[in-house]
């Protein structure tokens, strides 16, 4: 079942088969819709499908649908699925790949390695480990600062206080190209909510595109939220839930 909780009373439309194709595909027509509710540009919300503990099965049917922009937590879990994906007979080699999940030091080389993007950027520590350890061969990795909007200790992110500072410093690292912001707020099913939740950071990423033009990504929005990210500004959604169904 694909079928989750809505924050908005859309109804959840899962595609009629349940499939992950049609799952994908509806999740591009929830966008559109999306898009013009809110008065944002056609095609301006990039969607991205967050696979983490799915299978290369799994990425294969929505590459298949025509997906390219994939999102991975776990380093050994996404080069594993990597190498698979990269196989003969069937090899993938158009994929994207974004890490998402919580960035520790011993892990910066392979992310530099096998990523494309990376969205947890919160410290200077592992911006400057990425950019010394990004391959020569590979272009600048693109990267976003994670912003903590809730200020709780455990969780991942810098202070939207803080933030400013670190992409000063992020600008600095040659290997790497500041591409944006990115949030995971506290859960909260309210669609108002949900909006001035994200209200800071969007305030926040449009004063810093004044000073950085390479930043086009403002990375919000996930199955439960994605509306009122899309309200608030989001180029990029991180999908895993509608799209492959709950997680064990
Ligand atoms: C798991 C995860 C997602 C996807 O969440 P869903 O609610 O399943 O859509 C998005 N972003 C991050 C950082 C995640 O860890």
């Amino acid at each position: 079942m694909k079928q989750t909780p809505d924050a908005n009373n859309n109804a959840v439309r899962a595609s009629a088969d349940n499939s992950i194709a049609g799952c994908y595909r509806d999740m591009l027509s929830r966008i559109k819709a999306q898009e013009q509710r809110f008065g944002r540009d056609p095609d301006s919300v990039l969607l991205l499908v967050v696979s983490k503990t799915h299978g290369a099965d799994g990425v294969r049917e929505a590459h298949a649908a025509g997906a390219r922009q994939f999102g991975e937590n776990y380093v050994q879990e996404a080069l594993d699925k990597i190498a698979l994906l990269t196989q003969p007979p069937q090899p993938l080699t158009d994929i994207i790949w974004h890490f998402i999940g919580p960035v520790q030091s011993n892990k910066t080389r392979d992310i530099a390695g096998a990523f494309d993007w990376v969205h947890s950027v919160d410290r200077i520590k592992i911006a400057q480990r990425l950019s010394d350890q990004r391959p020569e061969h590979l272009p600048a990795l693109n990267v976003c600062v994670q912003v903590n909007l809730s200020n709780e200790d455990t969780k991942s992110g810098v202070a939207l206080t803080a933030v400013e500072a670190l992409c000063a410093d992020i600008v600095k690292l040659p290997h790497l190209s500041l591409r944006g912001l990115m949030a995971i707020p506290a859960p909260c099913k309210n669609h108002d909510q949900q909006r001035a939740a994200f209200q800071p950071l969007a305030a926040l990423y449009a004063r810093l595109q004044q000073q950085y033009p390479s930043m086009d990504t403002l990375s919000i929005g996930m199955t439960d939220d994605f509306d009122a990210a899309i309200a608030e500004g989001s180029t990029m959604i991180r999908i895993g839930t509608a799209i492959f169904g709950a997680r064990s």
